[in-house]
């Protein structure tokens, strides 16, 4: 027990699950060069939901894309899970991204041919899981996500709220430390957004998953524990829920 006995909520009790430093990645188009990122630094905190958010434009996918490994800084680096991914060779990027990170898109991302319970299993089919395996996680991931009765619907047959978490369950199943979500809400009306956020929500709570969600969302914005705002490329600021501003 410290002296006082008392812990600020704002005091970080554990170390983070992503470091970003010193962040830069400029992209050659037409011989120009496209400041998309501009020396960014944060950490991500486990059990969280924290946003990224900025117009559109302002480089929150490409800093998306840097954390999963699915791109390459131009300079800087980021730490995922403890590995600084410049250090992982392309094999390891895909284990990492298998096993330990779900993602969530704008457009959903379903295989239009395929029902919603095959949609969440494909990417368990990369997995040496067994049969039984791969089926219960299916179905407790659509049971979890409230679709289990949409189980053999395909996309089509499914509202645009229902195929979002069809795309939640198929992060879910594989049991993800943490989910990576580019404007998940982009495509809802925002009364179906706010029940996505709620599902989130109960994602970092129930199951302690955390969560990073790139929007420009307001309601994403409202939600989030700890928001990174960035402008042209640049980390303008932190906001931190029931806390005043840092600065950048
Ligand atoms: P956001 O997701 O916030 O809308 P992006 O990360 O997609 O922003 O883009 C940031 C900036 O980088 C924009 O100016 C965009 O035009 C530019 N950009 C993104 N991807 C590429 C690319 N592959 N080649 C050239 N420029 C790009
Ligand atoms: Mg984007």
């Amino acid at each position: 027990m410290s002296q006082n006995g008392k812990s600020q909520p704002h005091e970080r009790q554990t170390a983070p699950v992503i470091q970003v430093n010193n962040l830069t990645r400029t992209y050659q188009l037409a011989g120009e060069d496209v400041h998309a990122l501009t020396n960014i630094s944060l950490n991500i905190f486990p059990h969280q939901m924290t946003a990224i958010v900025g117009r559109s434009g302002s480089g929150k996918t490409t800093l998306l894309n840097l954390l999963a490994g699915l791109d390459d800084p131009t300079s800087g680096d980021v730490h995922m899970l403890g590995d600084n991914l410049k250090a992982l060779d392309e094999s390891a990027r895909l284990a990492l991204r298998r096993d330990k990170l779900g993602f969530v898109f704008q457009s959903f991302g379903l295989l239009p041919l395929l029902t919603a319970a095959e949609n969440v299993g494909v990417p368990l089919r990369m997995r040496n899981l067994s049969r039984k395996e791969r089926d219960d996680r299916v179905r407790e991931s659509l049971e979890w996500v409230g679709l289990t009765r949409r189980a053999n619907h395909r996309p089509y047959e499914l509202s645009g709220g229902e195929q979002q978490r069809v795309a939640v369950a198929r992060a879910l199943a594989a049991h993800p430390e943490i989910i990576l979500a580019d404007e998940p809400t982009g495509q809802l009306d925002s009364q179906t957004g706010r029940k996505l956020l709620d599902l989130m929500r109960r994602l970092v709570e129930e199951r302690g998953i955390t969560i990073i969600i790139v929007s420009h969302d307001p309601q994403v914005m409202t939600e989030a524990d700890v928001v990174h705002e960035l402008r042209d490329g640049r980390l303008l600021e932190t906001r931190i829920k029931n806390q005043t501003v840092a600065a950048h």
